[in-house]
C-alpha cells in the first residue's frame, strides 16, 4: 500500500467519490481517529459521501479489513467539527480523519448488549471496562484484529507521506462533546506511529 496523488493505492483499497468536499487542507498537522457508530462499512461510506450530509472523512476501515477512501488527502473532510489542538481551532482545516467501523459505547439491558441505535451486539464483541475505585462498568464494541492491523498500515502510510507528528483521538480534541474512538480502541499502539524524524 502507498499514496499517489493523495489517494491510497493497493488492492485492498476501494475509492469512493465525495463531491461535497473541495477546499484544500491548509496543512497536515494531525491525524484524527474516530469510530463510525455503526456496523457496516458500505453503509458508512454511502452516508459519509451523501451530498446533504454534513459529515465526511478521508478513510474508512471496515471490520473485515476493508479500506475505503472517500476524500483525497490534500482536501478537507468534515470529521472533527468543533475541535481544538494546541490552541488551533477547527481540526478539519489541518488534519486527516480516519474512521473505524464500530458501534461505540453500548448499553446493557436485560442481559443483552445494545448499540445506541438498538442493534443487539454479541457478548463476544463486547469490551468491558471496570473502574477500579467505583466498580462502575462501561461497555464498548470491540475492534477486530483485521481492522486494527490494516488500520495501522493505513495510518503508517499517511503519517509517513505527510510527516504528521500528532495522532489524536476525536475525544482528545472535542472533549465533552465526543467520546470516539472510545475505551476499546488501543490508542497507544496508534500514537506510537507518529512521525518522528
Ligand atoms: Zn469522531
Amino acid at each position: 500500500m502507498f499514496i499517489k496523488n493523495h489517494r491510497l493505492q493497493g488492492e485492498e483499497v476501494t475509492q469512493y467519490k465525495c463531491s461535497k468536499n473541495k477546499t484544500k487542507l491548509r496543512n497536515h498537522i494531525a491525524l484524527v481517529l474516530h469510530y463510525t457508530a455503526n456496523n457496516d462499512v458500505h453503509a458508512a461510506a454511502r452516508y459519509l459521501t451523501m451530498p446533504g450530509v454534513f459529515a465526511s472523512a478521508h478513510v474508512l476501515i471496515g471490520r473485515d479489513g476493508e479500506v475505503i477512501q472517500m476524500v483525497p488527502m490534500d482536501t478537507e473532510a468534515w470529521h472533527a467539527g468543533k475541535s481544538t489542538l494546541d490552541q488551533l481551532d477547527g481540526l478539519n482545516h489541518f488534519s486527516i480523519g480516519v474512521e473505524f467501523v464500530n458501534h461505540g459505547k453500548l448499553l446493557l439491558m436485560n442481559h443483552r448488549f445494545y448499540s445506541w441505535n438498538n442493534k443487539v451486539v454479541d457478548p463476544s464483541e463486547v469490551y468491558i471496562l471496570e473502574d477500579p475505585h467505583t466498580g462502575h462498568r462501561s461497555y464498548w464494541h470491540r475492534y477486530t484484529q483485521a481492522q486494527l492491523q490494516i488500520g495501522k498500515q493505513v495510518v503508517r502510510q499517511i503519517v509517513r507521506h505527510y510527516k504528521i507528528r500528532k495522532i489524536v483521538q476525536h475525544s482528545d480534541v472535542s472533549p465533552g462533546r465526543k467520546i470516539d474512538p472510545g475505551e476499546a480502541f488501543p490508542f497507544s499502539e496508534f500514537k506510537a506511529l507518529e512521525y518522528r524524524k
